[in-house]
């Protein structure tokens, strides 16, 4: 059995983007769900799915189209875990293509868990002008922003995802440009292990939405310590919900478990999300906020 559902961010997404959107999740799910179709490991799926839409320059905060911050720099946050227990994550970066691929250079080359800055961009094998992140979409982005003077960053449009592959590992990816208009140096929620991604024996977890309140919540670790403790999956994603709605923020999450269980989850006003399995696939631009299930035993592409 294998699974994959990924996300393309929760938040405001305009009707007018809502086809690019859908498009570019069915590629990049696609992508992952073709590696473990041929044998492929869950890291290898959560890198070819995030890469995919880090590379989509029609949708996704992430990568290409990543949003600046209020100086119009491009600061992208990264984070990749496995359910053997590794993990690696960068923030702050700001000269590579695919974040995601170097937070995995930093878990399989690195004795540290998360580098930042100066020192991430330093590890970047061919580093590129933060200018070639910058897309049409987003300096239009950033110019609406500013001449709305947005006193408070926007979020949208992060992309992240959980695979499960033949072997029953599990693992989590989140890769994001962060808030548009935040201030240099600021850090998420996606890069930040047992906030925004997590992946343990049981459950792998990728979240999207106002960083801040993921990481007072320590979402994705709450979740997880909850299904350990023997809560139902869906009851355990909307309390994690709850916590980020109880200060005030919004935002979502995809859930993915070692038994093939997926959830979807969001409190903003719509939510990105896609999955597939040997038995079923759904791409959706969702508005009506909530906890679905899908996958094995729920009735839904199971
Ligand atoms: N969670 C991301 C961050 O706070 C933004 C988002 O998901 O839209 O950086």
């Amino acid at each position: 059995m294998v699974a994959i559902v990924i996300h393309g961010g929760a938040g405001r997404i305009d009707a007018a983007d809502k086809a690019a959107y859908v498009a570019g999740l069915e590629r990049a799910r696609d992508a992952g769900f073709e590696v473990l179709a041929g044998g492929g490991t869950a890291v290898a799926a959560v890198l070819a799915a995030v890469t995919t839409m880090e590379d989509d320059e029609q949708a996704f905060n992430a990568g290409t189209g990543g949003s600046p911050n209020r100086d119009g720099v491009v600061q992208c946050d990264a984070a990749i875990m496995s359910s053997d227990g590794s993990s690696g994550a960068v923030a702050a970066v700001t000269r590579a293509r695919n974040p995601i691929l170097l937070a995995d250079e930093v878990r399989l080359r690195s004795p540290h868990a998360l580098i930042v800055g100066a020192g991430a961009d330093a590890l970047v094998a061919e580093p590129i002008g933060n200018a070639e992140l910058l897309t049409p979409r987003t300096r239009a982005a950033l110019a609406r922003w500013r001449e709305a003077q947005h006193e408070r960053p926007e979020g949208s449009a992060t992309v992240g995802a959980v695979a499960l592959d033949e072997a029953g590992m599990l693992a989590a990816a989140t890769s994001t440009g962060g808030l548009l208009g935040k201030w240099p140096g600021r850090v998420g929620d996606a890069p930040l292990v047992g906030a925004g991604t997590l992946a343990t024996r049981r459950v792998g977890v990728s979240c999207t939405g106002d960083g801040e309140a993921f990481i007072r919540a320590v979402t994705a670790k709450g979740l997880a310590d909850r299904f350990d403790a023997g809560m139902e999956l869906s009851a355990a994603t909307r309390l994690a919900l709850d916590e980020v709605a109880a200060q005030g923020a919004n935002g979502g999450l995809i859930v993915l478990t070692a038994d093939g269980v997926i959830a979807c989850g969001f409190n903003a006003r719509d939510m990105a999300y896609a999955w597939r399995t040997g038995e079923g696939a759904e791409a959706v631009v969702a508005s009506e906020p909530g906890v679905r299930l899908a996958g094995v035993a729920t009735g839904v592409g199971s």
